[in-house]
């Protein structure tokens, strides 16, 4: 079937893409362009050609599918379609509706004249893939729209509607009512009134000071853009489009800088980031037609930090939420902590009294769990014990309607084993969220033994209508996130151990991007969840070494900031983090104590070691099926878990590195410590052998 389809009205001849799902500028597409255009430049009885989208979409710009094949270069690629398009003879009219982004739009810039709806939405977002538009969008574009508005939408990505143009040369007219109708209409006209046929990159910029704004403009994106490269580029190639001597060589800055930019370790990232989240959303064995379940109201067992903020989640989707606490002290203390940060929304002007009112509307407080009895789906966030899981899910399964799905927000515990304590195991899955729930964006869908496909279907569904980014993890003790951090942590105990302080190790860790250091993490998620956790492995896995100085602090009730010390110290309502001189006295004691010889550590070594650590879990999790692609694990930690998303997750990074590289590191590490915590995992030896990647196929 062709990518477009080719129809005459009067002497006008229309080229309609139909390639859904967003008509991705495709090999198949361009090429049925292009077939079309010839068909109407060879056809006399044709006086003009528009070129339209669907009524939802013009052009998504790159197909997807195509990203790091050959197919996305293959002639005719992008730039050699638009400036075949652009030297038309007759008229070339683009209409866009919808959607029209990136190379869409830089397609469109190849028409003589643009005519949209006020409500389509336009973009060059490429900058968000860490390039910037390389088919002519940065040399074209202020041509239309002048250098502010061009840089603006260039080195932003976000998409603007067409309406705000309306008046300049980018839109010859801003139409209400049927695209296609207006769209003859106005090439009947160009046609009677023989307006001339400009090319964009004939037209000059006027722009007095641009030097001016081009330098503020720069340092502005400086400070925000990091550690990507991609904002500046799309600057300076703005700047090329007004200061080059001719278009030609404006094109050639901007060839150059996109091939420079594809190279980098950061647009890899990102590229690899945006792909991860797609694929993260599939599920091998379930079909996208498996039937789903409707989730009209929830529940949630527990008010306290995490059932708050899960609630949240819901209320803000529209969804009604039942929430249930044991003590109506409680049930209080957790409403009116959800009411506080609406209000705090709210005061912000954030959220309007009229959200607000129904976002709390759809809020219900319980003690009795006969109230949970309507409910579509109900998730467990109560203390984590498996005795107290227990409790709860038995009562569950008495008290929910059958299809009900049952849902644990455990961290650690073994879900099939929660699954078992009802007589509808395949209807329980885990639905972990991350603190603060209602702010975090990782979901992790834990998939029990028997959790039923309908079940994982309808979870993921709503995990994307509450914004979440869903990511499914197999049964093991900490699911993919924790698991892997569990490793990192023992890796950060064992170099305090050995001579590095806390904020040693931080520093370096932040240095290498990280959000937060892990000892600052610790305290900032509570010492105590850790010792817990620990308390429970040293019985069910008396095997795995841990450093004993967290729990030395634990023994002192240092439990992080809301205790006011942990690894560090605290000042009251201060959340800065104070090395303290005490810790680096209790650290020097348990190692003379433990009969450890302090050394000097590098940053490097610090760096190294905690994240290959985090690799190497990592990679053992994918090996076992526990995650179903590596991927999954870069979305984890950098949805989850702040790790710099200029380096795309530890998968990613261990393939930067290189894989032979690392396995080879770890095994050094495990030579020297006789530690088979650094056996590498046998996924990189494999592939490494191989020459392969983690992230590859
Ligand atoms: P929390 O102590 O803040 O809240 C637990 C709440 O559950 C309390 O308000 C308590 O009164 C209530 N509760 C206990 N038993 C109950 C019962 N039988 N019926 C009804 N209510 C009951 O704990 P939290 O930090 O919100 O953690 C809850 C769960 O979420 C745990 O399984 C934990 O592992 C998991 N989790 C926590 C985090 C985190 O960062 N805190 C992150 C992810 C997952």
């Amino acid at each position: 079937m062709s990518s477009t389809t080719y129809a005459l009205s009067g002497s006008t001849a229309v080229i309609t893409f139909n390639s859904p799902p967003v008509n991705g500028m495709s090999y198949e597409l361009r090429s049925s362009i292009l077939a079309d255009f010839d068909k109407a430049t060879a056809d006399p009885a044709v006086s003009a050609i528009v070129m339209i989208g669907s009524e939802k979409v013009f052009s998504g710009g790159a197909d997807i599918k195509e990203f790091g094949s050959p197919k996305a270069f293959a002639e005719p690629n992008l730039p050699t379609l638009i400036g075949i398009l652009e030297n038309s003879k007759k008229p070339l009219i683009a209409a866009i509706g919808g959607t029209c982004m990136g190379g869409g739009l830089e397609l469109a810039l190849s028409a003589h004249f643009r005519i949209a709806t006020a409500t389509a939405q336009i973009a060059l977002p490429e900058v968000k893939l860490g390039l910037l538009p390389g088919a002519g969008g940065t040399q074209r574009l202020p041509r239309l729209i002048g250098v502010e508005y061009a840089t603006n939408l260039i080195a932003k990505g976000d998409p603007v509607p067409a309406g705000l143009f309306q008046g300049t040369p980018l839109f010859d007219e801003v139409v209400q009512g049927d695209l296609l109708v207006a769209a003859l209409a106005f090439a009947e006209k160009v046609v009677t009134e023989k307006r001339p046929l400009k090319r964009v990159r004939d037209t000059r910029i006027k722009y007095p000071n641009h030097e001016l704004f081009l330098n503020w403009a720069k340092t502005m994106v400086k400070g925000m853009a990091g550690p990507f490269p991609a904002p500046i580029k799309c600057i300076e190639a703005v700047s090329a489009a007004v200061t080059s001597k001719s278009f030609e060589e404006g094109m050639k800055f901007e060839r150059d800088a996109f091939a420079q930019l594809m190279m980098t370790s950061e647009s890899r990232a990102l590229r690899h980031l945006f792909m991860a989240e797609r694929a993260a959303s599939k599920i091998a064995d379930i079909p996208d037609d498996t039937p789903t379940r409707k989730i009209e109201r929830v529940g949630v067992i527990g008010a306290g930090t995490m059932g708050g903020g899960i609630a949240m989640n819901f209320l803000n989707a529209g969804i009604a939420v039942t929430i249930l606490e044991m003590k109506q002290e409680a049930l209080d203390k957790g409403i009116g902590i959800i009411r506080k940060n609406y209000e705090g929304t709210l005061k912000k002007g954030k959220l309007t009294q009229d959200k607000f009112d129904k976002r709390m509307g759809l809020l219900t407080g319980t003690l009795d769990y006969a109230n949970l009895a309507s409910c579509d789906l109900v998730i467990e966030a109560v203390f984590e014990d498996m005795g107290v899981k227990q409790q709860v899910f038995s009562k569950l399964d008495e008290v929910c309607k059958p299809g009900c799905i049952l849902a644990s927000n455990t961290s650690t515990l073994d879900l099939n084993k929660v699954a078992e304590f009802t007589k509808r195991p395949e209807d329980v899955v885990g639905l972990h969220f991350f603190s603060p729930a209602n702010v975090m964006k990782l979901l992790e869908i834990v998939r029990g033994a028997k959790t039923s496909k309908e079940v994982m279907a309808t979870v993921m569904q709503i995990g994307k209508k509450i914004k979440k980014i869903c990511v499914v993890s197999g049964v093991c003790d900490g699911f993919i996130g924790n698991r892997m951090v569990d490793h990192y942590g023992r890796m950060a105990g064992s170099l305090l151990d050995e001579g590095a302080t806390p904020w040693q190790v931080d520093k370096a860790l932040e240095k290498f991007g990280m959000v937060m250091g892990i000892f600052r993490m610790s305290d900032l998620a509570g010492g105590d969840i850790g010792w817990h956790i620990r308390k429970r492995r040293y019985i069910e896995a008396p095997e795995v070494k841990y450093s004993g100085f967290a729990d030395k602090l634990c023994e002192l009730g240092r439990f992080g900031q809301k205790t006011g010390k942990g690894y560090y110290l605290y000042q009251e309502g201060r959340r800065d983090a104070i090395p303290d001189p005490e810790v680096e006295k209790m650290l020097e004691d348990y190692r003379k104590e433990k009969g450890i010889v302090p050394r000097k550590i590098s940053d490097e070594e610090i760096v190294e070691r905690c994240i290959f650590a985090l690799i190497n879990e990592g990679a053992r999790i994918v090996e076992e099926g526990i995650a179903a692609r590596a991927s999954d694990i870069d979305m984890v930690y950098l949805t989850g878990y702040g790790f710099p998303m200029h380096r795309g997750g530890p998968m990613l990074y261990a393939d930067e590195v290189g894989l032979y590289t690392v396995a080879r590191r770890m095994q050094s590490f495990a030579d020297a410590t006789g530690d088979k915590f650094w056996e590498p995992a046998k996924l990189i030896v494999e592939r490494a052998a191989a020459g392969k990647q983690l992230t590859g196929k």
